[in-house]
């Protein structure tokens, strides 16, 4: 992956047929592997880096018109790699471009991995680690609010906020060293009292870009809401129109749901994994206690819970002690309780048993925008959303592990320790931020990251 003398070509556009299709080279040889595959039609001039677009037809392996295209060169200083760069874009036929691929390889090219492109650009100084990983994460958006936060990563917004941190360490550290070689004139370097604010400061700084991190990390990576009821409660109803559209298998037999099913839907930007499991019941028959174990596992690995109440029907002991679960103190936060079927003239005796559970019925629909607001809040809190700025659990763990340096650091502050140990610690935390932008990484660190990219990316 990391010999920059190579040339790269790789299908850019992802596989199947499309209008258009895009191939891409990169390297020294770009321009002249290109000219190879490719003759400009006779009205029009040949293609040069930075100008127009050229038309003309691309050639085989055998030199042979395949297809009709434009070819356009990039010059290195503003091609995305930061190389000399050529994109072919014939018609988005899978062929055509393999071939085109194979007569490019012939050529002299090496068919790129995962992310090498963008690798090439954070070698040749065109991007930062984290624009670059925020670049893969933008590909890989499901919702738009995805795409957005990633598109702001790709943008710098990371490393706007980490880079002052660590100008800020550097800072104390330089006069933390001046003052240990310096000792009589420690005081004009390091005036006393001076460190224990700055540290408290960079401390406040990393938590809160940590914090921002619970709520990155669910949109980074999505939640899984699970439903969770008896059999017939109405879960299978719910699941579909929350999908907005028939998925569930909706029927008046009870125990139907027998194994778990899953989709994905949106909310509030988020993309949400629903699971509807199979019921809440001690049963006999061993295809269905297996859905309860797996129903009990979806559960447990749930970020988001969602119990199903029948208020057609008088509360079964089993739904009580569902119910008395979902309310207690450990899973309140990720737990949206619901009483189905509020269509219907209510049982007598039958009261909401909590005010916190929500009335719905999947019949009508009455109801169902309240959930969507309630699974929101639970998901990502209530009040002005702010942007999480952490998204990525790679920069989340470098920024704990500086957080714990700075607080060690003021620990041996508090203590008395001498500076030299401060000092150690404080260069600790400078080393982990330096991580998040890859300044201290070597290639292994950037041999995980990149094989989690597309290749043409
Ligand atoms: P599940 O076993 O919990 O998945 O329940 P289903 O979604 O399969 O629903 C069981 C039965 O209850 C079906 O006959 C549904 O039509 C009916 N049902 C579901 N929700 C409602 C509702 O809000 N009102 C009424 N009246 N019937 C409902």
């Amino acid at each position: 992956m990391h010999d920059l003398d190579t040339t790269l070509v790789a299908v850019a556009t992802p596989p199947g047929r499309g209008g258009v299709g895009c191939l891409r080279l990169s390297g020294r040889r770009a321009y002249e592997i290109a000219s190879r595959l490719f003759r400009p039609s006779s009205d029009g001039g040949g293609p040069t880096p930075g100008g127009r677009p050229s038309f003309g037809r691309f050639l085989d392996r055998r030199g042979e018109s395949l297809d009709h295209g434009y070819l356009l060169l990039f010059a290195a200083g503003s091609a995305y790699s930061g190389e000399s760069t050529a994109e072919l874009w014939p018609h988005g036929s899978p062929v055509v471009l393999a071939e085109l691929v194979e007569a490019a390889v012939v050529a002299g090219a090496i068919p790129a991995g995962p992310g090498e492109f963008t690798y090439r650009a954070l070698r040749h100084g065109r991007i930062e680690l984290t624009a670059a990983e925020a670049v893969r994460d933008l590909v890989n958006a499901r919702t738009l609010y995805q795409a957005r936060l990633a598109f702001s990563q790709a943008e710098g917004a990371v490393a706007r906020e980490v880079r002052p941190l660590c100008e800020a360490l550097e800072e104390w550290i330089a006069r933390a060293e001046a003052a240990v070689e310096f000792v009589e004139e420690s005081e004009t370097h390091l005036p006393s009292g001076a460190l224990r604010p700055a540290i408290a400061e960079a401390k406040q700084a990393c938590a809160a870009l940590l914090d921002g991190f619970r709520m990155g990390r669910v949109v980074r990576r999505g939640a899984t809401l699970v439903l969770a009821g008896r059999p017939n409660a109405g879960k299978s109803s719910i699941f579909n129109r929350l999908l907005a559209r028939n998925r569930a298998i909706v029927t008046e037999v009870e125990g139907t749901t027998r194994d778990t099913l899953e989709e994905e839907l949106e909310i509030g930007g988020i993309p949400v994994r629903l699971v509807d499991t199979a019921g809440l019941r001690q049963v006999q028959d061993p295809l269905e206690s297996e859905g309860v174990r797996r129903a009990e596992q979806a559960r447990a690995e749930a970020d988001l819970l969602l119990l199903v109440l029948d208020g057609s029907r008088p509360m079964a002991e089993e739904e009580r002690t569902a119910l008395k679960r979902a309310l207690g103190e450990a899973e309140r936060a990720r737990t949206v309780v619901v009483m189905n079927k509020c269509d219907l003239e209510p049982l007598e005796g039958w009261e909401r048993p909590d005010p916190a559970v929500l009335k719905v019925s999947a019949l009508t629909g009455e109801g169902m925008s309240r959930l969507r607001e309630a699974l929101q809040e639970r998901l990502v809190g209530t009040g002005p959303l702010e942007d999480p700025i952490i998204t990525d659990a790679r920069h989340a763990g470098a920024l704990g592990r500086a957080l714990e340096a700075l607080e060690k650091a003021a620990a041996a502050l508090q203590s008395g320790l001498t500076e030299e140990i401060i000092l150690e610690d404080l260069r600790a935390a400078r080393k982990e931020l330096g991580e998040i932008s890859g300044e201290f990484s070597g290639e292994d660190l950037y041999d995980r990251i990149f094989s989690t990219f597309c290749i043409g990316k």
